[in-house]
């Protein structure tokens, strides 16, 4: 009897030490294998505690891989009956998730996005690996603001701010100007298209559009995308642009609900269709046409 206790607490010790030294490439499987305990038959009860069934509430694990590298207990912790009792799993969530290609590539070089928490309900709306694009920072490091902030898709978000980068600070330079701000009309709203209660889900609902109304210039002087007042030939600039980078474009002549502002979104469509209805208005008349004879 002694001797098998003896031998029991020599395995603990090895075990231990083995944990101790593991790196945190073991929890991948990458690692060197860790040595093997000396006696089996003692080791299986020890074996028994280690894959913990995950906590019943854990609301932040969809699916995948994440949900595994999260649910896995470390190699370090002891075993505990309350194993996320001390844990605030809501507040460390997204920061513990495996970011996104996106969100590893938008850089605080490239836009000031930081993530925020996935967006559930209600019903179909919300999505995951959301973001607030704050402002969009410039090859020359100055920041665009996006006033008010908007709550986008990183996906959305990235292509928001390489189209500001790459389209818009030529089209500006060419007005002798810079970038200043992006004036958000709207952007993250759980809504029906349209506005239309019952409609279906707009872009908008899956954080996946922002509405523009302006791209306003350090200098103070405004590109009012739908304004009949702008150069033609800038808006025009502006609409092949937008749609040669989104999936979906809709402005004036497109419906009622567009004349003001210009709708942008990364819509899926089967075969990659895509949407890019923007009327580019002619300027309207200085004088008022002559009325026709009656
Ligand atoms: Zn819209």
């Amino acid at each position: 009897m002694v001797t098998a206790a003896l031998g029991l607490s020599l395995v603990l010790t090895e075990r231990a030490e083995a944990r101790r030294q593991a790196s945190p490439l073991d929890i991948l499987g990458i690692a060197a294998p860790r040595p093997r305990p000396a006696v089996h038959s003692a080791n299986i009860p020890l074996k028994i505690p280690l894959p913990r069934p995950r906590p019943a509430e854990a609301p932040k694990a969809p699916d995948g891989a994440p949900a595994e590298a999260e649910g896995k207990p470390s190699p370090d912790q002891p075993s505990s009956d309350q194993p996320a009792a001390n844990k605030p799993a809501e507040a460390a969530a997204p920061p513990e998730k495996q970011a996104s290609a996106c969100r590893l590539a938008l850089t605080e070089e490239i836009a000031i996005a930081p993530s925020i928490a996935d967006i559930r309900g209600p019903g179909a709306c919300g999505g995951a690996d959301l973001v607030r694009l704050e402002a969009v920072v410039l090859p020359d490091k100055r920041k665009v603001t996006v006033k008010p902030a908007a709550i986008l898709r990183c996906t959305m978000a990235s292509a928001l701010a390489d189209w500001l980068r790459k389209d818009m600070v030529p089209l500006a330079s060419s007005l002798g100007s810079t970038i200043g701000e992006l004036d958000n009309f709207d952007s993250f709203e759980c809504r029906g298209r349209n506005r239309v209660a019952g409609a279906l889900l707009s872009e908008h609902g899956k954080a996946n559009a922002i509405d523009i109304r302006a791209i306003k210039l350090a200098n103070g002087q405004s590109i009012g995308l739908t304004d009949r007042t702008m150069p033609r030939e800038v808006r025009e600039r502006v609409l092949h642009s937008v749609c040669a980078r989104f999936s979906t474009v809709l402005g004036p002549g497109s419906d009622w609900y567009h004349e003001d502002h210009i709708h942008l979104d990364l819509a899926q469509r089967r075969n990659d269709y895509r949407i890019c209805q923007w009327n580019v208005w002619d300027p309207l008349p200085q004088v008022a046409p002559l009325l026709p004879r009656s």
